[in-house]
């Protein structure tokens, strides 16, 4: 291991992103990523149902801006635009009425006013949802299924710097598969974790199993969900601001439940959205039978995500298949052939899907931008700008952006 202009520590999209910019600028660069592969959230595997399944980002949100949406099509990927909607809410077993359907639009509406008009204090976004009287479907659509956090763990004004991400395309071959052979031709040492960096001399030591490599800076694309567990540790310590806006970007938390459902659409259409409410905060939704396959993939966030991936695997798919059972009866289980889980929170290199701010600690992304010792920045999803933070496509042009930084203060 050499001496290199920048140190990228992770190859998920903003590590690639940054690496890809450092060399088409002709800069010396190194990226370490401690997991065996490139990629990290974004991953698809067809091991589990014989077909691609996400399980990490699965939506090419905001197309219109994406960067992976060009490529996308230029690789002749399938892509189906997703109008992410409300088609079908049950409350237990019981069936939404029109009424209640058009009562939950017209909060939403209600809320996206209220959103926009918005200037008091930075309070729970809860707050605001009991404000325009809500029902819980409002609350669950921001809260744990785009957020990935209970309502009354996220911030109004960061909810409010998330930007409008339609249009969103579903992809048949996955989104992982996509940055995977973008990110291909990247050289990453990987099953290389950076345990320390060190920036008491000059420019930075980034310490791993292997050796230590040797920067004038580095580029930390870590979640914070990872660096909240004191990896990679700083030698000296990071600064405090820098150490609290790390605890105020807890990482919430998406888990995929998907099902192989076989025979017929129990009256459901490709890319129907099934929301089922639970008794507790349990709510369950649906992605139904994308493309056609035989696939039904169930989504809880949120702390009943945390719940679910430590009670395992066999206790998720029991819980969607009973949830499908109360809907359409007990012969849906001779329909169902195999189940699986992600578990995000287990992977000890991400800990979560994405993080979401604090209430009043919205600021806390802006904190964690800042450079330290003009030697350390940071990059990723939680990091990114023009509203795209939580999002793959956000992460990569992080990654592009903070790397244009770093060579501008360390001049070639
Ligand atoms: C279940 C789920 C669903 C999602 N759905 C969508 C979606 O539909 N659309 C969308 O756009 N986004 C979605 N996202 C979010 C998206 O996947 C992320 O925003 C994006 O992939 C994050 O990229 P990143 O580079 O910031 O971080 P990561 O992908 O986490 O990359 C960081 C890398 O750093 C590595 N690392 C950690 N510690 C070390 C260390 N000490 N040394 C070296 N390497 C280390 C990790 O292994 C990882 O590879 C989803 C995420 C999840 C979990």
């Amino acid at each position: 291991m050499g001496d290199v202009d920048v140190v990228v520590v992770g190859a998920g999209c903003a590590g690639l992103a940054a690496a890809k910019a450092l060399r088409a600028a002709g800069r010396s660069f190194a990226v370490v990523e401690a997991m065996d592969r490139i990629g990290g959230r974004a991953w698809t595997t067809d091991s589990d149902f014989g077909v691609p399944f996400d399980i990490g980002c699965a939506w090419l949100h905001a197309g219109d801006r994406n960067p992976f949406y060009p490529e996308a099509l230029a690789a002749g990927w399938t892509l189906y635009h997703h109008d992410m909607g409300l088609d079908h809410l049950y409350f237990g077993n019981r069936r939404a009425s029109d009424d209640e359907m058009a009562r939950v639009k017209a909060a939403d509406a209600a809320l996206a006013a209220a959103m926009a008009a918005h200037s008091g204090a930075d309070d729970r976004l809860a707050a605001l949802i009991a404000d325009c009287h809500c029902l819980r479907a409002n609350a669950t659509f921001c809260g744990p299924m785009d957020f990935a956090a209970d309502d009354d763990e996220i911030s109004i004004a960061d909810f409010n710097a998330a930007a409008e991400l339609d249009p969103n395309f579903f992809t048949r071959e996955g989104f992982g598969a996509l940055v995977h052979r973008w990110g291909a031709d990247v050289p990453v040492t990987t099953g290389c974790p950076a345990t320390r960096i060190r920036w008491d001399g000059p420019g930075v030591e980034v310490e791993t199993p292997q050796g230590t490599l040797r920067g004038r800076a580095a580029i930390i694309t870590v979640s914070p969900g990872v660096l909240q567990f004191g990896s990679p540790g700083f030698y000296p310590a990071l600064p405090e601001a820098h150490q609290e806006a790390v605890f105020d970007l807890p990482m919430g938390l998406l888990t995929k439940i998907p099902l192989q459902v076989k025979g017929d659409r129990l009256g459901l259409r490709a890319f129907d959205d099934l929301l089922i409410e639970g008794r507790g905060r349990n709510d369950l939704f649906f992605l139904c039978f994308p493309f056609d396959l035989d696939l039904m993939v169930g989504f809880v966030g949120g702390d009943f995500a945390w719940e679910i991936e430590a009670a395992g695997r066999a206790a998720a798919v029991d819980f969607a298949i009973g949830r499908l059972a109360d809907l359409f009866g007990s012969e849906v289980r001779r329909a169902v052939g195999h189940g699986s889980m992600t578990n995000w929170a287990a992977e000890r290199h991400v800990r979560g899907a994405y993080a979401a701010a604090r209430p009043g600690r919205a600021a806390a992304r802006e904190v964690l931008r800042r450079p330290v010792g003009d030697r350390i920045w940071f990059a990723g999803e939680a990091l990114a700008g023009q509203g795209l933070m939580q999002t793959a496509a956000g992460a990569r042009l992080s990654g592009a952006a903070v790397a244009a930084e770093v060579m501008a203060a360390i001049p070639a």
